[in-house]
């Protein structure tokens, strides 16, 4: 099954899981959308009201917010592909607890080998925690890492954070405007570490002028 197939499946099964408590309380279940071959994925914390009511990703106050941040860039939220750590509404927006993090675990471990982003955009503290446990979001945001797997990382605040603390709204234009660089950064030395499929392979016995070719057919006929 091709990348895109994958995702839709795992939606499929994301709409229909009942692997932890939050099942109960949701009226819809959030898989994520966008661009189903982008090379950039970003991760929220979990779906709220509006989320939760519509079965769509970033749709409320939050949502709105985040689109500028994308259009500060001259990207929309078609260009990418957009999930969170948990797939159901915490019931009155708390924190997902662990155990309902690790439950779902295995969808956005599935969405990421599906999608294959060269950067993973995490959103707020439950997903930087995801990606690079023990960071600390006043100190990671805004730069490219790279977590344990390999995987490379742009941390930024959740852009809720910034509804409720005015100051963040300036840190997360900044942040967002760094990270077409961070993209090509993280792009580049992917392409450096892994030969790509599509690669010309030269023999290397390639015969190298116009007349050895020539030669090489005509003995050959
Ligand atoms: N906040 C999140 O973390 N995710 C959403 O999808 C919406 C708001
Ligand atoms: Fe399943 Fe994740 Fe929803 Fe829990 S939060 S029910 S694990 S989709």
């Amino acid at each position: 099954m091709g990348a895109e197939g994958s995702l839709q499946q795992i939606a499929d099964e994301v709409r229909g899981c009942t692997r932890c408590p939050l099942a109960a309380t949701r009226t819809m279940a959030v898989p994520g959308e966008g661009n189903l071959v982008s090379d950039v994925l970003l991760v929220g914390e979990g779906p709220g009201a509006r989320e939760d009511a519509t079965g769509r990703p970033f749709v409320g106050p939050a949502g709105q917010l985040l689109d500028e941040l994308l259009h500060a860039i001259g990207w929309e939220r078609e260009d990418v592909f957009i999930t969170n750590v948990v797939k159901c509404r915490p019931p009155g927006n708390r924190d997902p607890e662990p155990a309902e993090a690790a439950a779902c675990a295995i969808y956005l471990e599935r969405q990421e080998a599906a999608l294959e982003p060269a950067v993973v955009v995490t959103l707020g503290r439950h997903s930087l925690q995801r990606y690079l446990p023990g960071a600390r979001i006043g100190a990671a945001h805004g730069r490219l890492r790279r977590s344990f797997t390999g995987q490379h990382v742009f941390p930024m605040y959740h852009p809720a954070a910034a509804l409720h603390q005015a100051s963040l709204r300036e840190t997360l234009f900044r942040d967002v405007r760094a990270l077409p660089a961070a993209l090509l950064a993280a792009r580049e030395q992917l392409d450096a570490e892994r030969p790509r499929s599509d690669a010309i392979v030269v023999p290397s016995s390639a015969p190298n002028t116009d007349d050895e070719q020539m030669t090489l057919f005509e003995e050959r006929a």
